[in-house]
């Protein structure tokens, strides 16, 4: 059961990881942005973009959303050094970093949802590329919707990995990397010595349960059945915590270079 951050002794087991070397690596949906009815409209406030910039000049940060990449980067407001897109799928390297394979197969999934789901009122089907979110939470009978949409779903040749979330249940393919792989690739590619992850969703859930000693995982918001060490109560909680993380580390570039392993 994770164990609420903001206590002292939380406190100061978390300040141990945080050091230069560490990747600090985010969700964006109802981690950095706080989640709206429509989600075209979601933004990161421009306090946590402002720190989120800081801690750049101090520290890897990476994204690994479910949104595509070129989406998150616009919600973001800047590019981080690394930005994974589609549940882990979707690297950068402009076209290259594309599974186009598994694009295709997206949207032959995508037109056939839509033929079943055309008379679903409140049903959006967003086609991110390496993956698909049908979005019910503008449907007034949410309950039916979801029954409707996993119906249509269990009609997919061949069968997808399904991750739920907050009215909304994303298909991906078999095959796609999950967050989890995703990160421990990102600690690699970006040559860092552990990972900090920060996510609220199911689909982080992938990450908290690789349980390795290098990587720790913050549920954002309090979940007794997520595998993340820490928790938030809630997503504003972000702010004051990315505050702190860049005070330590800007205090121990002030203080020399042994500060960074403690
Ligand atoms: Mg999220």
């Amino acid at each position: 059961m994770p164990s609420y951050l903001f206590q002292f002794e939380e406190l100061a087991a978390f300040t141990h990881h945080v050091a230069a070397d560490t990747l600090f690596a985010f969700d964006l949906d109802g981690t950095l942005a706080p989640i709206v009815a429509d989600y075209g409209q979601a933004r990161v406030a421009k306090p946590v973009r402002g720190v989120l910039q800081r801690l750049m000049g101090l520290a890897k940060v990476a994204i690994i959303t479910g949104r595509s990449r070129q989406d998150a980067i616009g919600i973001l407001g800047f590019q981080p050094h690394l930005v994974i897109g589609n549940h882990g799928a979707e690297w950068p390297g402009q076209n290259s970093g594309r599974r186009w394979e598994l694009v295709q197969l997206c949207l032959k999934w995508r037109d056939r949802l839509h033929t079943a789901l055309f008379y679903e009122p409140g049903v959006e089907i967003e086609f991110k590329g390496e993956s698909l979110s049908l979005h019910y939470r503008k449907s007034e009978d949410p309950q039916r919707a979801l029954m409707m949409i996993n119906a249509a779903i269990e009609d997919l040749d061949p069968a997808p990995r399904t991750i739920g979330g907050k009215y909304v249940v994303n298909v991906v393919p078999a095959e796609a990397l999950g967050k989890g792989e995703a990160l421990a690739a990102a600690l690699e590619q970006l040559g860092c010595s552990r990972a900090i992850y920060f996510g609220d969703d199911e689909t982080d859930e992938d990450v908290f349960r690789m349980a390795r000693g290098d990587i720790f995982g913050v549920h954002v918001g309090r979940n007794d059945q997520s595998a993340a060490t820490y928790y938030l109560n809630q997503q504003s909680e972000i702010l004051g915590l990315l505050n702190s993380i860049v005070g330590v580390l800007e205090s121990c570039c002030e203080s020399g270079p042994e500060c960074a392993d403690g």
